[in-house]
């Protein structure tokens, strides 16, 4: 291949504070850590390693941020402005936080320019609900009493996001947090800490009041656990693995904080003999390779009416000989990096233990070197059994399993045995079958004729071991408020002291 190059690279390595309070602070005495960009293989940008004092600090800010009522106090008018300034801001910064994104998350630039401009939506979107969020009146309690559900912020959130989706991921929480007047405190991941902190001077610059959103960063088992227990902290929204989920969930027992958890998929593609098998392989092949398969949501398991499978199974390969690979800069580019080495390498071993245990290599399996960037070509397994692990586990990397059926009723138990139930796709021109396989999966986002399509309006989340609770939509609002059941009485009380 040739030799690619890559203009937009700084040349130095971009040193990135920490911010409390309105304010930029340095990393002092503290550890560092340098970011090298699985995109160019060059080392980037550097973050502070903040300590479990910081986290103190940053919690106490954000309460009395909240207390002061500079956020939540104001009007949900204002608070619409705010992010609707939030908004334009992201638009208009674009090309630098999608420059960002590719360099730490290894996006081609394409993607990371979309993402970009999809969160900026998810600001103009809560702008509305910011306004419009409200509660239940109940005037069925007789002349003497009147009935009000009312919802109000939840105070102090603290928000710990992943690395594969960082700013899209955190436009999908940080408006909604906002929008009732909640202060938060956020930690990215370590290895895509930049635009989550390059984000703060845009909050600041269109309105928000110092000390509602504070970014402290570092690693996850010091700064985010330090989070998920903290005694002053009111709601831990975290995005990530199942497996740091559950750390999460009983660190939040601490003061019993309400929890929302975003965790992984081995999401089922069920394609069956009536579908538009060209629809369907185009579909497959977007829902596998989109972020390389580094995607809660990835298609990552291919359940196939057997009549058609091997037909389905060269459609598929054709597309995915297609899918441009590489060159995290050029426009083209489909699939990017693989976000560290260690992580090509669990792909990769996925794929030989795909093999050892019974599944054929029908395409890819290999990695694929692009100037100093890491990347893996998209991978077919078929033979694939569901009790198997590559059927099993989230591989988090562009590899699909090829399992058959015979019957809907096969489809939807293959579908169904999975310890997730975050995502779904269900391929048929029958709208009857479409229905019933929609009611029956169990999977929080459910897509028929189409995969990984959606926008702010309507919910994201998952059953079973994908998650609690939900973000995005009216519910992403409500889900950061406390509700409170009010009962007012009217007129002079009948005495109960005779
Ligand atoms: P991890 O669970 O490894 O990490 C997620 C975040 O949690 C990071 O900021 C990490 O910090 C932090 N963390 C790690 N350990 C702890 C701990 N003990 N206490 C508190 N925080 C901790 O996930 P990945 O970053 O690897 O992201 C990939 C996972 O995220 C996949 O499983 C994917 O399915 C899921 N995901 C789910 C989405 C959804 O909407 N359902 C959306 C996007 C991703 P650090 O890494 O800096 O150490």
């Amino acid at each position: 291949m040739d030799a690619i190059s890559f203009p937009a690279v700084p040349d130095m390595v971009r040193d990135f504070g920490f911010y409390i309070d309105g304010n930029w602070r340095t990393a002092g005495d503290r550890k560092t850590m340098v970011r090298s960009s699985p995109a160019v293989g060059k080392d980037v940008s550097r973050i502070a390693l903040c300590t479990k004092a910081d986290v103190d600090e940053a919690v106490a800010v954000a309460r009395a941020a909240f207390s002061s009522r500079s956020w939540s106090g104001i009007t949900g008018k204002e608070r619409a402005n705010v992010l609707l300034r939030a908004a334009r801001l992201i638009r208009e910064n674009l090309e630098e936080l999608a420059l960002w994104e590719t360099l730490e998350a290894g996006k081609p630039i394409s993607q990371s320019r979309a993402e970009i401009g999809d969160a900026a939506g998810h600001y103009e979107y809560c702008a509305g609900l910011a306004q419009t969020l409200s509660g239940e009146s109940f005037n069925t309690h007789g002349d003497d009493m009147f009935g009000v559900v009312t919802r109000q912020p939840i105070g102090v959130v603290g928000l710990i996001n992943p690395w594969n989706f960082p700013f899209i991921v955190l436009a999908e929480r940080v408006p909604y947090i906002l929008a009732s007047g909640n202060s938060l405190v956020v930690k990215p991941s370590e290895m895509t800490s930049a635009t989550t902190l390059l984000f703060a001077d845009m909050l600041k610059e269109a309105g928000l009041p110092d000390g509602v959103y504070n970014v402290v960063t570092g690693t996850g088992p010091d700064v985010g656990q330090a989070i998920a227990e903290h005694m002053d902290i009111d709601m831990i929204s975290f995005t990530g693995s199942t497996r740091t989920g559950e750390a999460i969930l009983k660190a939040s027992t601490s003061n019993f904080k309400k929890a929302s958890l975003e965790l992984g998929g081995k999401n089922p593609q069920i394609v069956f003999a009536d579908a538009d098998l060209d629809d369907a392989a185009d579909g497959v092949a977007f829902g596998l390779c989109l972020n390389a398969g580094q995607c809660c949501v990835s298609g990552s398991r291919l359940i196939v009416e057997e009549s058609i499978a091997d037909d389905f199974r060269d459609r598929v390969i054709d597309k995915l000989s297609k899918v441009k690979v590489g060159d995290c800069f050029d426009p083209e580019t489909q699939i990017g990096a693989i976000v560290s080495e260690q992580h090509r390498d669990k792909i990769l071993s996925y794929v030989k233990l795909g093999v050892e245990e019974g599944a054929t290599l029908a395409y890819g399996g290999d990695s694929v070197t692009v100037g100093e960037g890491r990347f893996i070509a998209p991978t077919l397994l078929t033979g694939v059994r569901n009790d198997m692990r590559v059927a099993r586990e989230e591989i988090f990397g562009p590899v699909l399993s090829l399992i058959t059926f015979k019957t809907a009723q096969e489809a939807l138990e293959i579908a169904n045995d999975s310890s997730y139930g975050l995502g779904a796709s269900i391929w048929t021109k029958d709208i009857d079958k479409a229905l019933r396989m929609m009611r029956g999966v169990h999977a929080g986002r459910t897509w028929v004729n189409t995969t990984i399509a959606g926008g702010p309006g309507q919910p994201l989340g998952g059953f079973k071991q994908s998650g609690i609770g939900r973000e995005g939509g009216k519910m992403g609002v409500e889900e950061y408020t406390e509700v409170k059941s009010v009962h007012i009485a009217i007129g002079k009380r009948s005495p109960w002291v005779r």
